[in-house]
Formats: structure tokens, sequence, C-alpha cells
């Protein structure tokens, strides 16, 4: 099994991780969280919320950053007016090229198929091309595991180099084939039999469309929406008028957000149904290139705090061609996912794009005003934004597969998740050593006395090198063990999950212990 495979395994062993109405065959990118899953996943949009929010400290910007600034919250619905996606360009241009393969059914995203040619190369250097042999790989330009590529040729290209008289053999991208109906016919789609199998490229809107109201026509049409940034931008002169922020300052949201994605896939990395974590930091166009950076590296941070190791973590600036029109400046957070290096999160620069958008289109004047201001010119302005974007389940899917690990411990084999305190979805387990002498009562009392403060599990089944070993499955940080100088002495033994180092803990100060040692 690769790494990948162990992870969704561990997932659905242990209730992370479900495929949606499974007991009906599935739905295509849509997933459940079980009873461990979901306190992982609300633990990431908590401590989200309580970093970039709810406690996020005004007067702790870093170093270089500008003045101090506030951040407050918003839930916005799901359905809006069908003009927010007009405004947005989402109506008209949210849509990836797709193309299907007649022979497999296949569907693929357009950029997503990368398409090769081989190349023959002469012991003399001297290269010949062979278009005959055009054959598509899933996945980017680049991104795609050359080796495993030319698998499914090999006898074609053995019998090439043959005839050719032994030469080395080289598959090399060729861009934009697909657009090319001349080249498109000679492209051996992954698993056709023939060339030419795969369609043209065609736009396909990625938004789920629905009707609102009991007629089901064209004046009835609205979506589900396909990012939670545009509740914030319609929202912007309510949140201005009513909580007194003053600009610089951002609004977050959590929530669900729906896309039609043409081709679901790696889990949840990419789900037709998934929740974002995102930010509108609204600033003065003059300030925005400095916040812009202080985003970036803030959100670069965050993943680093919450464990997620430096060599897995990658915070990619976009050339200037991969830039939205509007866009000033764009980043990505990576991770190197166990199925290749993949986006995060994006902090994007869009400028003043989106309030001018949406002023134009509701005729409704969304400047801000700067009572403070003195200078008369400057005193209403559209705020440029930076929009740091983050994908819940993706980020929960990076944690999980950062903190899987295999070790032994005592001469055992097992499997462990070093999630950080903060995400783990139980944050102590309390056993009796033994099912007598007054220990599992003993072990109940502790377990309620905690339970009020922190959701820790009681478990008294099997023998306790398989209790630890379930709880660090699960990743619990912390296993309380009762043993017999617990009723003598009135200590238990703490098992930490990744040392497995055991010390022993008075009971009256154990609420207290986990709380300093969970950062709770
Ligand atoms: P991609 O290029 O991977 O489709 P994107 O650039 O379209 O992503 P954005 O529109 O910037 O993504 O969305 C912001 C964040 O929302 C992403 O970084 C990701 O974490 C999350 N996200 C977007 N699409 C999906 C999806 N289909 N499934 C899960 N998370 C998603």
């Amino acid at each position: 099994m690769d790494s990948m495979e162990k992870i969704v395994s561990l997932c659905k062993r242990r209730g992370f991780i479900f495929p949606s109405s499974e007991i009906y065959g599935g739905l295509n990118g849509c997933w459940d969280y079980g009873p461990l899953g979901v306190e992982l996943k609300r633990n990431v949009k908590q401590v989200w919320w309580d970093d970039m929010v709810a406690h996020h400290d005004e007067t702790a910007s870093m170093p270089g950053a500008p003045a101090t600034f506030g951040m407050v919250g918003l839930d916005s619905s799901l359905l809006m007016n069908p003009k927010v996606w007009e405004a947005s360009g989402h109506v008209g241009g949210f849509s990836d090229p797709m193309v299907d393969d007649r022979e497999t059914r296949a569907r693929y995203r357009a950029d997503q198929l990368a398409i090769y040619r081989v190349e023959l190369v002469a012991p003399d250097g001297a290269i010949e091309s062979y278009d005959e042999m055009l054959f598509a790989a899933p996945g980017e330009v680049g991104k795609t595991d050359v080796a495993e590529l030319f698998e499914p040729h090999r006898k074609r290209i053995a019998s090439l180099q043959k005839s050719r008289g032994g030469r080395e053999a080289r598959p090399v991208a060729v861009p934009n084939a697909l657009q090319d109906e001349a080249l498109r016919a000679k492209v051996l789609a992954p698993g056709a039999s023939t060339p030419g199998t795969l369609t043209a490229p065609r736009a396909f809107n990625l938004m789920f469309k629905t009707h609102v109201g009991a007629l089901e026509d064209n004046s009835s049409v609205t979506y589900l929406r396909p990012e939670t940034a545009q509740g914030i931008f319609v929202n912007f002169k309510n949140v201005c008028d009513t909580a007194r922020v003053r600009v610089p300052f951002g609004i977050g949201q959590i929530g669900k957000a729906f896309r039609n994605e043409i081709n679901p896939r790696n889990f949840t990395f990419r789900s037709r149904e998934f929740e974002q974590m995102e930010i509108e930091f609204f600033c003065r166009a003059s300030d925005s290139a400095e916040w812009y950076r202080y985003w970036r590296e803030r959100r670069y941070q965050w993943y680093l705090a919450l464990g997620i190791k430096a060599e897995n973590l990658h915070l990619r600036e976009h050339d200037a061609d991969e830039l939205a029109h509007y866009a000033a400046g764009c980043a990505d957070v990576e991770y190197d996912f166990p199925f290749g290096r993949s986006e995060l999160e994006g902090i994007a620069n869009r400028t003043d794009f989106d309030l001018r958008q949406h002023s134009q289109m509701s005729g409704k004047d969304l400047r801000y005003f700067d009572d403070q201001e003195t200078n008369e010119e400057a005193r209403r302005f559209l705020p440029h934004v930076i929009e740091p974007s983050a994908g819940a389940d993706r980020g929960t899917l990076a944690f999980l597969c950062d903190a899987y690990a295999e070790d032994e411990v005592g001469g055992e084999a097992r499997t462990v998740l070093k999630l950080h305190p903060r995400l783990a979805p139980i944050k102590a387990a309390v056993f009796p050593l033994v099912k007598k002498d007054g220990m599992p009562e003993k072990a109940l009392e502790i377990y309620r006395a905690l339970k009020k403060r922190f959701n820790v599990y009681y478990d008294e089944k099997g023998a306790i090198g398989r209790r630890y070993r379930r709880q660090d499955e699960a990743g619990t940080p912390f296993c309380i063990t009762v043993d017999g100088d617990t009723l003598t002495a009135g200590s238990v033994t703490v098992r930490e999950r990744d040392s497995c180092a055991q010390t022993r803990v008075g009971v009256k100060e154990l609420g207290d212990v986990l709380s300093e040692r969970l950062g709770a």
C-alpha cells in the first residue's frame, strides 16, 4: 500500500472520513466526516477562527507590518441573489475546459491532462520526434510521473526503438495539443485502445444550478455558492456601518462551497462539496503590497505553528502569466501530499476588483468613508483587498498526511497520528490499568471530572498496550492510567503519544497539567 492508501484506509477504519451515502454506492466528490473526523475538522476550523478572528490580537502585528487592525466574522447564506455571481464573474467565466474520452468515458480537466510526444535521441544527440506517438497522462505538465508514463506504451516504444537502432526514448510535453484537431486525433488517452478518442476541450461551468421557489424557469435560477468570499463583499457596507471597523480591517468567514468539479479525486482534496476558510482584508491601495506580504507570511506560518513539517510546506509566488487580470499578486501555500505537491491555500491581492464590480452591478456606493481623514479626496475610496483563501478539508487532509507515522515501540510496530494537541480529536484517554480493585471506578471519576473541560475518552477494554495503540492511531496526545498507586498515593501516569514517555501526575493537578500541555 502506498502512503495515501494507508491514510484513506486509516480514515475509514477509525471513523475519520467515509464516502458519502456509501450504502447506496456513494456520490463521487462527496465525503462524510465520522466521529473522529468531525472533531478534527471542527478543530481545524476553530483554531483558524480563534487565530485569525476571535483571538486575533491587533497589537500583535508582525514586525514590519503597518498599523494595528481589527478582524470580525460573518456567516452569510449559501444561496444568494444570482446577480452576485454575474458581478463576480462566476456566471460568465467560472468554467474549466473539459475533455471527454469517448472510449473509456473518463472526463478530464484539459489543464490536468498532460500530452506528451515520444522523442528518440540518437547516440550523436540528434533528436527525432514522433507525432504518431502522442499520449496523454493525467496530471499537470511537470507533475506527472515520467517513469510511469512510458509503462503503457512500452511495447510500441520498444518496437520503434528497435526499428531506429536502439536509441534512447523520452517523453516531451506538447503544450495545447488538445486544442489542435490534428494533434488531438493522434493522442492515445489513458486506458484507451486507439488514439483519437478525446473530444475537444469544452467550457464547463462549475457552479451547481438550482431553483428558488415553486417555478422552475429561468427567473428562479440561482446557484450554490462556489466560494464564501462573495458573501463577504456583498456585506462590506453592512459591516462598515455596524461594526465600528476602520480600514485596514478584515472579515473572516467559514462555510460550505460547492463546485461541480469535472474530476473529483485524491480523496477529499478535490471534492464537489467542501468548506472554505476565507478572509477578505480591506486596506488602502497604497498599503496593499505590504499587506499582501504580511498575509502571505502569516498564513504560511500558521500551518507551521500547527505542526506541518517545514520541508513539506511551500510558498509559491505565481508568475505574472498565471494571475487573474485584476490581481496584483497571488501566492499559493502548497503541501507535499503523497499524490504530489498541491495547493492548500491561495493568498491574492485582488485590488478593488470585487467591490468595484458589486458597486457597478448593484448601483450602491460601496466606497469606504474615513471620517478622520482631513484630505477631502482621500476620505472616500474603494479599499483594496487581500484574500487569504484556505480549504478546511484540504487543511484537514494535510494535517492528517503530515501527522501519519509508522514507528516501533518496545519492538512492536505502531501507527500513530502525531497531530498537534490543538487539532487532536480526543485530547486524552483515561484507562484503569485493570478492571478490578476499584480502578474502573476511580478512572471513571477522573474521566467525568476532565470531560467538563476537555474532549476525553474512557476505555477499559483489552490489554493496556492495545488501548495505547488505539489512541495513538486516533492521534490522542495523552493517555492517563489509573493504577494501584492512584488509590494510595493519589497520582496517575500520563503517557505522551509521540515519545511514549510516562510521568506521574497528582490527580488534583491533572486538569491544569493537561490544559498546559495541550496549549488550551
Ligand atoms: P484548484 O486550482 O485546486 O481547483 P482553486 O485555485 O480553484 O483550486 P480557489 O478558488 O483559490 O481554489 O479556492 C480556495 C481554496 O479552496 C483552495 O486553496 C482549496 O483549499 C479550497 N478548494 C477549492 N476547490 C476545492 C475542492 N474542489 N475541494 C476541496 N477544496 C477546494
